[in-house]
């Protein structure tokens, strides 16, 4: 048995011994008629959850449940993108909890109750998630819709909902029994859990006579992952907010523990402070990370994605049939390169009829399947930039004609306060007006989320990412692409630089001085290099859709992303000492 090997075991030996991981996440993807995250924070919460029952983690979630779900799109002919809520019944799906725990809010006591849904992994061990609901009839009518709607409202809402998760969330888990070892927060919003760690710890007396040894004790728990490379990012409350909303005592308290940056109260320093391991979601990211926040130790652990959720039925057959254990054991995808190209094809070929069936049922728009497809498909951001691959139109009309063809399926919604987001949806919208043809198809579809993204990642022939460096902390679309033979083309960004060998998993665009530059690097590739294969040496193609499979499927997923955190953040061989001496005091700063 290998080293590695070995302390998985004893790491997993621990969680059975030591106790349990409590895994916050303000959204998380559980099903995908739950509507209960928003993108890639959600899908990797929910692809975490999946890896750890596979592995037989011990390991209990918390969340909101999120009534309102996060929001339809709706778009018109021109582009304008409209919203709606997206009610759903928790009661209908999960099981109603006991326990009402309450916690203060704004002043006022507000009841909670918890929903319970079992993950239940590929040998046979369960997760739960217990999702936390204030609509009961003893709230004020304001606090019964506090957990009604991911990322909605304003500041005010925002703070009030991660009162309730993150005070709310670990009374719930001790009224239900556990006593969690770990706790880690999965971004900032859950970060004021660390309060409740702190209470829970001083056992009835005051936040106000909390000392060093006491700050010391609560960081021994905590575990922090931070998903985002910019400052304005991360989430931040005025003080005045903080005070009014969390009262004096625990406004006070997080002042004097130095989480509040620029007299603001922020999400990100509170967890920094209460951690004693903090990470970013990909090698580049930590660096970033570390540059932001140079007086933390902060180190990196790459995301993945949950590999039977995102591979298509056809490519899942073809796995079962030749690394029979491959969802057991997610490093067997590395013997991928021993599959056949016809095989590969085969397979690649029912995800992409698949995809075609739904885009005529969706857009009303007919693909051929033997036509050069690729796919552009994540939050409308701004600086994801879906318009970079339209910088000359005429040169992409010209290729299309050269080729025989050439389809673009674009998805992605901006969230309804984002309208820098919707411009770029609506720009991409009149494009595709513009330039389409029989030669040059170019299809929006509308309301992007999980059976979608599948679709689409399962069934083009090419996935491409033209994110502004170096704002993609990780991206994980391009790795469920991956797990379907789909190769990129992508600017170096996220986990991109890490998965990326030139021609052999797909191709980088190359870093140019501008917008121009970039988009004329990703023309250049597809002229010389991807069309030319596609069409031209169609078993040199499959051959590459193949080392995609086995070279970043077997590593870009979240059982190797667990295995990481459970070695590295959970239970390492020696915890880390946090003991009040030898940790830089937190009173100080
Ligand atoms: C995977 C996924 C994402 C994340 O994709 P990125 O590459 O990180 O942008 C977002 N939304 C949905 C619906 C997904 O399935």
């Amino acid at each position: 048995m290998t080293e590695t090997n070995r302390s998985h075991l004893s790491a997993l030996a621990r969680s059975a011994e030591d106790g349990m991981v409590a895994y916050f996440s303000m959204e998380i993807a559980i099903r995908p008629d739950m509507p209960t995250y928003s993108g890639g924070l959600g899908v990797l919460a929910g692809d975490t959850l999946r890896s750890a029952a596979d592995l037989g983690l011990r390991m209990v979630a918390t969340t909101l449940v999120h009534r309102k779900g996060y929001f339809q799109q709706h778009l018109d002919g021109e582009g304008n993108q409209t919203d709606s809520s997206q009610p759903w019944s928790p009661e209908e799906k999960l099981v109603a909890e006991e326990p009402i725990v309450t916690v203060t809010v704004e002043g006022r006591s507000v009841a909670i109750r918890a929903w319970r849904f079992d993950v239940h992994g590929v040998t046979g061990h369960t997760v739960p998630i217990y999702m936390l609901d204030t609509d009961l009839e003893q709230n004020d009518p304001e606090d019964r819709n506090l957990t009604d709607q991911l990322y909605g409202g304003d500041g005010n809402y925002r703070l009030r909902q991660e009162t309730v998760l993150g005070l709310g969330g670990p009374k719930m888990l001790a009224a239900l029994g556990y006593d969690p070892a770990v706790y880690h927060m999965n971004e900032g919003h859950a970060a004021l859990l660390t309060v409740a760690v702190l209470e829970q710890h001083l056992e009835g007396r005051t936040l106000a006579t909390a000392t060093e040894r006491d700050f010391a004790a609560v960081r021994e728990r905590c575990v922090f992952t931070t998903h985002t490379p910019v400052p304005a990012g991360h989430d931040r409350f005025s003080m005045e907010q903080a005070h009014r909303i969390l009262g004096e005592e625990c406004a006070t308290l997080l002042e004097r523990a130095g989480a509040c940056h620029d007299g603001l109260l922020n999400m990100t320093y509170i967890a920094l402070r209460f951690s004693r391991f903090v990470n970013g979601v990909a090698m580049q990211h930590g660096k970033v990370s570390r540059a932001m926040f140079p007086d933390y130790k902060i180190t990196a652990i790459t995301n993945g994605v949950h590999a039977a959720t995102w591979t298509s039925a056809a490519f899942q057959a073809v796995f079962d049939r030749h690394m029979p254990r491959w969802r057991q054991d997610n490093v067997t995808l590395r013997y991928a390169i021993d599959i056949p190209e016809n095989e590969v094809a085969e397979a690649h070929g029912a995800g992409k009829k698949l995809l075609m069936d739904a885009v005529r049922e969706l857009a009303g728009t007919e693909l051929r399947k033997d036509v050069f497809t690729i796919g552009f498909a994540r939050r409308a951001a701004t600086y994801k930039r879906a318009d970079l691959f339209f910088h000359d139109p005429e040169r992409l009309v010209k290729m299309a004609e050269q080729f025989g063809g050439l389809q673009i399926l674009y998805s992605g919604k901006a969230h309804p306060a984002d309208q820098p987001g919707k411009a770029k949806i609506k720009h991409v919208i009149e494009l595709a007006h513009e330039y389409s043809s029989d030669k040059l198809k170019i299809v929006y579809l509308e309301n992007y989320a999980w059976k979608l993204g599948a679709l689409l990642t399962g069934g083009v022939d090419l996935w491409l990412n033209t994110p502004k460096r170096p704002y993609e902390a990780s991206g994980t679309s391009g790795m469920k692409a991956a797990l379907n033979g789909v190769p990129s083309l992508s600017i170096l960004d996220g986990w991109w630089i890490e998965g990326w060998i030139e021609g052999v998993t797909g191709w980088a665009i190359e870093d140019r001085e501008d917008e121009a530059g970039e988009a004329a690097s990703l023309y250049e590739h597809l002229e010389q290099t991807i069309l030319p294969l596609y069409y031209q040496r169609p078993e040199q193609w499959q051959q590459i859709m193949r080392s995609a499979i086995a070279l970043n499927g077997s590593f870009f997923n979240t059982q190797r992303m667990i295995e990481q955190y459970i070695v590295n953040a959970y239970y390492p061989e020696s915890l880390v000492d946090c003991s009040a001496e030898t940790l830089e005091p937190i009173l100080s700063k």
